[in-house]
């Protein structure tokens, strides 16, 4: 069957990515949803979209519509996820899934029962890179896992310089645009859930409003794995990384925190070192193709509750920064 979506917000990320990630997995994108009437029409019009709407029930209320696509800004996943489950439609969410795990975990409840699909977009778990280091892990190449690294500052692209920036209302802040990610590659390659947190922020000259545009921190995991993290919008020459060490050996993987399906990974342990194959196809293509297979039966690359986890831990990471201590995390699960 041909899954045919629509569009609720009239995003970046949409335009760039998923829309064309939609088409060459078999879907069709037929209607999109913005708040602006000329917006949307633009919208539709650059990105080939046969209808638009200001009326998120225009879409809703569509039988020819059988899954929703929410990229609005972080603040408004979660009434229009609910709305979207009530009204029938598969959900592919954005991350964060919301401005709280309490919200997030609705959401869940909505999608289940409304027996519908309901994925959030991670999509490095998609990449080659991270699903080698995870294999890697899970055939014993470096031991027990005892430590990880994440690199994933970067520098906000000029015209992403929005909200992320100076509308803590909207979800803005590097926390829960980047780290979020972190969490959920970590907790992909490691096979484990977060425990606790401590973290340090800094607003270096691009967030305003107290929002922060650069974070470090640690995260622990279960079987007391630690991970350290670095995200931001503020850092122009750096390369993104995910590193994991064990007790017999480290998966070095170089330029993987992206959005192309691009980096290396290379093995280093007792047998010398070796680069991993890491051929492999669009990330966002990945998301999509599971989303529709998840229509009818399985699971999608990352679910509901991978996204309350990525969650939960990105708001003990807020926790920690504005108090200095270390937080849990509570999933609520
Ligand atoms: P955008 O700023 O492009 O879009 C967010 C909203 O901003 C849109 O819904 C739109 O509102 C409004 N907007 C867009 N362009 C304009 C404009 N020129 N003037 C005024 N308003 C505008 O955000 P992103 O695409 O970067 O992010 C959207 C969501 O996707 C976020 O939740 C983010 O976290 C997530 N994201 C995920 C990525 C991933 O790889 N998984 C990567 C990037 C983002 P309206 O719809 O009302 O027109």
């Amino acid at each position: 069957m041909t899954v045919r979506w629509g569009l609720i917000g009239a995003s970046t990320i949409a335009h760039e990515w998923v829309i064309d990630a939609i088409r060459a997995a078999g879907g069709t994108v037929s209607s999109v949803m913005s708040s602006n009437a000329e917006r949307a029409r633009n919208y539709a019009s650059d990105n080939g979209i046969a209808s638009f709407t200001t009326d998120i029930d225009d879409i809703l209320l569509d039988a020819d519509i059988d899954a929703v696509y929410i990229s609005t800004t972080n603040d408004l996943h979660h009434g229009q996820t609910v709305a979207a489950a009530r009204a029938g439609k598969h959900i592919l969410c954005e991350k964060p899934l919301a401005l709280t795990v309490e919200d997030a975990r609705a959401m869940r409840d909505a999608a289940a029962r409304a027996g519908v699909v309901l994925a959030t977009n991670h999509h490095l778990r998609n990449a080659a890179t991270h699903t080698a280091i995870r294999d890697a892990i899970a055939a014993g190449k470096i031991g027990r896992p005892l430590s990880a690294r994440v690199f994933h500052a970067g520098y906000l692209p000029t015209h992403l310089q929005g909200w992320r920036l100076d509308k803590p209302a909207a979800g803005g802040g590097a926390i829960l645009d980047l780290t979020v990610h972190d969490v959920d590659a970590l907790r992909y390659v490691l096979g484990r859930n977060p425990t606790e947190v401590v973290a340090i922020a800094q607003s270096g000259g691009m967030g305003s409003e107290g929002l922060e545009d650069s974070v470090m921190g640690v995260v622990r995991f279960e079987d007391g794995v630690i991970a350290q993290f670095h995200d931001g919008f503020t850092t122009r020459f750096v390369e993104t990384g995910l590193e994991v060490h064990g007790t017999e050996g480290s998966l070095i993987g170089r330029n993987v925190m992206t959005q192309r399906p691009v980096g290396t990974v290379v093995l280093r342990n007792g047998d010398g070192e070796r680069q991993l194959p890491t051929d492999g196809g669009n990330l966002y293509e990945g998301v999509i193709k599971a989303f529709h297979s998840a229509i009818n039966e399985g699971s999608p690359s990352a679910t509901a509750e991978d996204g309350i986890w990525s969650l939960a831990t990105a708001l003990a990471v807020k926790k920690a920064v504005a108090s200095g201590a270390a937080i849990k995390v509570e999933t609520g699960l």
